[in-house]
């Protein structure tokens, strides 16, 4: 058979190619490194990692944990070589960086069905079976094809966005549900603040302490004067948020009572922070008009100084960084084929997965499915109720209007069929469920319904 590209050698592709090897298919990958330099790689190694060394929590009932779990079962390699590689680091799967990457460089090489190529991939193939994974910093040349391939609006290069909190933190007390003027349905949770919690809060945004750009991304957010970040707000002036992100106006609890009637005008807001539903369960909320620099331990000190979030668990921080990603609710199958042209996949920070783990979670689902084509099999996808298969039906089904990027997290996961009070016991719960549902699937794994193909 025709050898299948793959196009990028990080933590998605290299975890696809071997897939596909490993199912006894020849397999080209591109990688441009060293030829093409990245702004954020600094080696020639495959699956690279840029920033920390750790793949997140290792605890099962933790949602990186559990991606860990499962992908352990599914045998990824590249949680076999971070487990091989591991260095101690508390509660958390980190690596020796070097060792791990340059591990992985050789046992792909050495594989008789991988050939490594050196080279940048500048324009997505026209034929055959293709897997792109060319990550948050993809070439300049491929994201121009890129963007032909999937039209101007589908293709993010900046990620400038809010925190997203999980629904039932969030003190519902306090919180209220309403749209602005009352139109349309209450789709927004409102924080409302008065006047001296407000400017507690705005003094201590001010104060709070930012993350370092990168230059290359201080270059980019530039083009994004309209999407200024929260703390840059707050420090043009006492008022700029009030008449911004946190306007007050055609906004009142009507659980307080007539909102015309003249007495209970006292209980107007003086500001309100917005929170929209992000999934269709309503069990994740953005924080609207939040994008953020700060550094993360100080967006979730300050942020829950929010009257209604004091309490609130944040699945996602608030990040300003270059970020090459697809519209994938808009474009892809929960298979990670393109609704487009369906012997395209794609996987990785690309697709709008968050972090190193969900990485090579893509990069086994795309690897897995484009050898599936190959042989002319049905793609799959994994239950819903598996990290796996909630995080690529979330990207798949999220409104693609406000698509942002999603790390792993249980409030992607389906509700228990029973309720479980307790967040310790109820994460144990989501976790015996995933890993009783992913031992049956792989006795007989699902194809993917002509329903959602269709
Ligand atoms: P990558 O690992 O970036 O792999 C993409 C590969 O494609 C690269 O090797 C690149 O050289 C290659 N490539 C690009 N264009 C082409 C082309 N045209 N032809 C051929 N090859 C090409 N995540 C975390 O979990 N923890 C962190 O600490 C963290 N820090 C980050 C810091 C920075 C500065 C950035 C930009 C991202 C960070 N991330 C972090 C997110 C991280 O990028 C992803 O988690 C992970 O690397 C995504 O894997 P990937 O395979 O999608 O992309």
């Amino acid at each position: 058979p025709d050898p299948i590209h793959v196009i990028g050698g990080g933590l998605a592709g290299t975890e696809a190619a071997w897939q596909i090897a490993r199912a006894g298919l020849p397999v080209i990958l591109h990688e441009m490194r060293p030829l093409e330099k990245s702004p954020a790689h600094h080696t020639e190694h495959l699956a690279e990692l840029v920033c920390s060394n750790s793949f997140g929590a290792k605890s099962s009932d933790r949602a990186a944990g559990l991606l860990h779990t499962e992908l352990r079962q599914l045998g990824s390699i590249i949680i076999e070589k971070a487990d091989e590689h591991e260095v101690p680091a508390g509660g958390a799967l980190a690596v020796d960086r070097a060792v791990f990457s340059e591990n992985l460089t050789q046992t792909l090489a050495q594989h008789p069905l991988i050939e490594l190529r050196r080279d940048e991939v500048r324009e997505i193939p026209k034929d055959g079976i293709a897997v792109l994974t060319t990550g948050p910093l993809t070439s300049a040349a491929l994201e121009v094809d890129l963007r032909q391939f999937t039209g101007q609006d589908y293709l993010s290069f900046f990620d400038a966005a809010s925190p997203i909190i999980v629904g039932e933190s969030i003190n519902r007390d306090v919180a209220f549900l309403a749209s602005r003027y009352d139109r349309g349905e209450a789709a927004y949770l409102n924080c409302p603040f008065n006047r001296e919690q407000y400017l507690t809060f705005w003094q201590a945004l001010c104060e709070a302490e930012q993350a370092e750009l990168k230059d290359f991304e201080r270059e980019t957010a530039k083009f994004f004067e309209a999407c200024l970040p929260v703390e840059e707000m707050a420090q043009r002036g006492e008022d700029t948020l009030r008449y911004g992100p946190m306007k007050p106006v055609g906004l009142f609890d009507v659980r307080l009572g007539d909102f015309k009637a003249p007495e209970n005008q006292q209980h107007r807001p003086y500001a309100i922070v917005q929170l929209r539903q992000e999934d269709k369960a309503g069990k994740l909320w953005n924080m609207v008009g939040f994008q953020t620099n700060l550094r993360w331990g100080e967006q979730k000190r300050v942020f829950r100084m929010i009257p209604g979030l004091e309490q609130a668990e944040f699945v996602r921080m608030g990040v300003m960084h270059r970020n090459t990603f697809l519209n994938a609710p808009e474009l892809l199958h929960p298979s990670l084929q393109f609704k487009q042209r369906p012997t395209l996949l794609a996987a990785g920070q690309l697709v709008g997965t968050e972090g190193y783990t969900a990485a090579a979670a893509g990069g086994w689902l795309a690897g897995t499915n484009a050898a599936r084509i190959a042989r002319g099999l049905e793609p799959v996808v994994l239950p819903p109720t598996t990290m796996n298969g909630a995080l690529f039906e979330f990207i798949s089904s999220a409104s693609p209007k406000h698509f942002q990027p999603m790390p792993p997290n249980f409030g992607i996961i389906p509700e228990l069929a029973q309720r479980v009070k307790k967040k310790k016991d109820r994460y144990g719960a989501y976790r015996d469920r995933a890993l009783t549902d992913l031992t049956a699937w792989i006795a007989e794994p699902q194809p993917l319904t002509q329903r959602v193909l269709a």
